[in-house]
């Protein structure tokens, strides 16, 4: 690391002991920083580095519910409101059980530098719980979202801070949360979630736009070298929303995708995934990938070892933070993998992008890639706030030329800064001088 920018990081360090998940963002956006430690050291002087490090604000809360049977558990909410320089606070609601501090506080801290690629008026945060929704019922999902809007609602507004959904919150959970907030505050504020139904107030597209956005991101990548989506084999890590839609995006482009998995292992179909199938088994029967082998002559499923082994030419890793790591990376490369591109937030070590820079692999990181979803949430936001409704083709339209602008400005700042090819560069630098700039603006608040 730059020798002018390691007091900051050590202090980030100090100053947020047990953390890993965190430390490992900061030091890749502070790794970036590199280029302009000497040329520009109003950007990387500690009074501006140590205050965009630090959240504006971090609450933690208690989130108590009843299950079914009468028995009362106690979850912990959080939501990081990390940086409002360039618009009020945006970011998803996670709730998975590994949900903790470090792990809302990485989120929040990426998804400022992705907010700000996305050129909307947006600023960065984050929230969730360690709630586990896996095998709840209905009736018991609702009740965890009263609760934990019970705590959130007077944190939150159209005009302070947006959340939506992220691993474990979907279009359902919006719902019960949307509609407790109405509740409590006796207001039909539609800006203040975004991912809701579309006829509440949701965006087209919002459901499709992550994965969506990430394909999109990909195909520009390969036009920059000349080549397309057209027939190139693909693996979709993650089952889930984005992979779900990053599938069904490349097998549109004309790739095919030859595996997705889940928490229990991955499938390979060399006719390429049955999205039909693999959407009624997750997301109607909720069963595992296990259930997708058994119906499926062409698919195999395989329980342990790692969806990375199959050869593929692009990667798309869709599931969670960390599942890509250096030999898993040395093994696409091996296998000739050309591109990859995160769906999911951090899903690379950065011993696994370490490995894809050195094999001259492209790699975007997520967010760059992954932004699509956040920048539909902004457009949700422009319609509520002008109570309109766009089609589904004006508003796809919109996500893939947003994601063309990102792919531009990354190459664009990447060369300027003597980068050339570093998406990872181009992201960190184009997203971190734009929240730099805004706050400096804004003086010392
Ligand atoms: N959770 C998504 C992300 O990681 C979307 C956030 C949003 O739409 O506010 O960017």
């Amino acid at each position: 690391m730059h020798p002018a920018l390691r007091p900051s990081f050590e202090a980030v360090l100090q100053r947020n002991p047990g953390e890993p998940e965190f430390h490992q963002a900061v030091l890749e956006v502070m790794l970036s920083l590199a280029p302009i430690a000497d040329s520009r050291p109003d950007y990387t002087q500690w009074s501006i580095l140590s205050r965009i490090c630090e959240p504006e604000r971090q609450i933690i809360f208690r989130v108590p519910w009843t299950d079914d049977d009468g028995v009362v558990h106690i979850n912990r909410g959080f939501r990081v409101e990390f940086n409002s320089a360039l618009g009020p606070f945006k970011g998803g609601l996670r709730f998975h059980p590994s949900v903790n501090l470090s792990i809302i506080k990485f989120l929040a801290f990426e998804q400022v530098f992705k907010n700000a690629l996305t050129g909307m008026p947006i600023g960065g945060g984050k929230g969730g719980s360690d709630f586990d929704p896996k095998g709840r019922s209905d009736a018991e999902i609702m009740r965890f979202c009263q609760s934990f809007m019970t705590e959130l609602y007077r944190h939150i507004g159209e005009y302070t801070d947006v959340p939506a959904g992220d691993i474990g919150v979907g279009g359902r959970e919006i719902g019960y949360l949307f509609g407790q907030y109405k509740r409590i505050t006796n207001r039909y504020e539609s800006g203040v979630l975004t991912g809701k139904g579309l006829s509440w107030g949701g965006s087209q597209v919002r459901t499709e736009s992550t994965g969506y956005g990430t394909v999109f991101f990909a195909a520009e990548m390969l036009a920059a070298r000349d080549e397309s989506l057209e027939g190139k084999r693909v693996v979709v890590s993650g089952s889930g929303n984005v992979a779900t839609y990053a599938i069904e995006k490349a097998q549109a482009l004309g790739a095919t995708v030859v595996a997705c998995s889940d928490s229990a292992g991955y499938v390979v179909d060399e006719d390429g995934i049955d999205l039909a199938l693999l959407r009624d088994v997750k997301e109607v029967r909720r069963e595992r990938l296990t259930a997708y082998a058994d119906e499926r002559p062409s698919a195999t499923h395989v329980a342990d070892g790692s969806i990375w082994d199959v050869p593929c030419d692009v990667a798309l890793p869709c599931a969670t933070q960390n599942e890509l790591e250096a030999e898993h990376a040395r093994v696409l490369v091996k296998n000739g993998a050309r591109l990859v591109a995160e769906g999911a937030n951090m899903p690379c070590t950065p011993e696994a992008v370490a490995v894809f820079r050195d094999a001259g692999v492209a790699f975007a990181p997520g967010k760059a890639a992954n932004a699509g979803g956040v920048a539909t949430s902004a457009l949700e936001m422009q319609q509520n706030a002008s109570r309109d409704s766009w089609a589904f083709g004006y508003t796809e339209d919109r996500l893939r030329s947003i994601m063309r602008d990102i792919h531009t400005s990354c190459v664009e700042t990447a060369a300027r800064y003597g980068e050339p090819g570093s998406y990872v560069m181009g992201a960190n630098l184009a997203g971190y001088t734009k929240v730099a700039d805004a706050m400096v603006a804004q003086g010392v608040i």
